[in-house]
């Protein structure tokens, strides 16, 4: 049952058998907040950690519980902490082994949100955000000094759709005592982050994972591969007594329940003191959804393979953006990281500029014109006018925004509507 390694097996099975109180087959909601404890004893072992189990929903839920354990299967994780929000799953990746004075260094291909948070909010907080030019993974290295506590970034990012080398950051990171902490949002069962080398796998499960449009939340999965006490000087969060938890060393207070100190830390600090906690209801929408998600990854990288052979022949295309269509180097990352599919997220370029960017958005039919991926719909944005409108030129430029560009997230509509559609649209742009 749950032994399965595969993921069309754990999304129905991992985590979960039948509820012990009433047999319910499907994971029930627990929309509930608070626990009986047995007794004294079993309440006063629950807080020293000496037993796990349900306090208080901000902490732990039993629905928020099968969640985390389905997750951690699929990633072939140790353990992971269901957030409110891939935004706080990615502030809680960081934050949990990086204080003031602290740096981390990220990729710059990163998600708009992420960006904000690494250069604005975090730079507040004391905490210095370093960015790496992905395509020379040795730039991780130059950057790295005695306080890099994390190596960041996406494992396919847009707008450029360049796959991000895992393993060859992994290994500068395995070398010089730093984790990397991947955002596998736009690519989930495609690739396992983990088996190439990372130790932290985020998620915003608002998009593929959830995958309908109705739940936001986030997910930090730890692989419990990292060896926290070798680098202990580089991890005094981890290593140090902790005096919000009675002088507890993570490292070693966690040691009885297995190589989790990283998840069980952020769980008893983080979402203790910022209370970002995933919503039982919504986990239980994107459990809903992940039972779904293997088969939904096939048909949203069919659909998309033929999407692009069609804009790639289309006379007012200039460019397609698609790890499918790249060549070099680009080309061998997406091979090499990317199984079953190219994945759902595409760009191209209009040779009719901006107007025809317009003119083409406002034509469509079908597609949804949003700001969001991963839905089982097809979507359109226009980023020149919407996500990346308060960018100088020249960032938006260098960032990979052209004034022609359109960004699609191909659904799971026939694809002989999504052709049609687009088609129409092409006609008029
Ligand atoms: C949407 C997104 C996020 C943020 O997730 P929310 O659930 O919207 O907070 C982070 N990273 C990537 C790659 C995303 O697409």
């Amino acid at each position: 049952m749950t032994g399965s390694s595969k993921p069309e097996t754990i999304v129905l099975h991992a985590g979960y058998r039948a509820d012990p109180a009433t047999g319910s087959v499907a994971v029930p909601l627990y929309q509930t907040t608070s626990y009986q404890f047995r007794d004294t004893q079993h309440a006063a072992d629950l807080f020293a950690l000496k037993e796990l189990g349900n306090i208080y929903t901000r902490l732990m839920n039993p629905t928020n519980d099968v969640l985390e354990q389905r997750i951690t299967a699929l990633e072939g994780g140790a353990a992971a902490v269901a957030v409110g929000s891939g935004q706080a799953a990615s502030t809680f990746a960081v934050l949990n082994i990086a204080q003031a004075g602290d740096n981390i260094v990220s990729s710059t291909d990163l998600y708009g949100g992420t960006w904000n948070l690494f250069a604005n909010t975090f730079k507040q907080m004391g905490i210095e955000v370093r960015f790496a030019d992905p395509s020379d993974p040795e730039n991780f290295r130059r950057l790295t000094d005695d306080k890099t506590r994390a190596y960041y970034a996406e494992t396919l990012p847009n707008p450029k759709l360049h796959v991000f080398p895992i393993r060859e950051v992994a290994n500068i990171g395995d070398e010089l005592g730093v984790p990397v902490i991947m955002d596998n949002t736009a690519a989930p069962v495609l690739c396992r982050p983990i088996d190439h080398g990372a130790t932290i796998v985020i998620y915003s499960t608002t998009k593929f994972i959830a995958g309908h449009g109705t739940s936001v939340g986030g997910i930090v999965i730890d692989s419990g591969r990292f060896d926290w006490e070798k680098h202990a000087k580089r991890f005094p969060l981890l290593n140090e007594p902790d005096p919000s938890y009675h002088g507890a060393v993570w490292t070693q207070a966690v040691k009885p329940i297995g190589p989790v100190a990283y998840a069980i830390k952020l769980r008893c600090t983080l979402l203790r003191d910022v209370g970002a906690a995933a919503s039982p209801f919504n986990s239980f929408q994107t459990i809903q959804g992940m039972e779904t998600l293997p088969l939904r990854m096939e048909r949203h990288c069919e659909n998309s393979t033929k999407v692009a052979d069609f804009l790639s022949s289309h006379p007012k295309v200039t460019k397609v953006i698609y790890p499918g269509k790249q060549d070099g180097e680009s080309r061998r990352r997406a091979d090499t990281y990317l199984k079953g599919g190219y994945g759902s997220l595409m760009g191209f370029e209009l040779a009719g500029g901006k107007a025809a960017g317009e003119k083409f958005i406002n034509s469509l039919g079908l597609f949804y014109h949003v700001a969001n991926i991963g839905d089982t719909r097809s979507l359109a944005i226009h980023p020149a006018t919407t996500t990346h409108s308060q960018l100088s030129e020249q960032d938006r430029i260098s960032s990979g925004v052209t004034d022609g560009y359109v960004r699609l997230s191909i659904g799971i509509e026939h694809i002989d509507d999504i052709l049609a559609d687009l088609k129409q649209a092409l006609d008029k742009a």
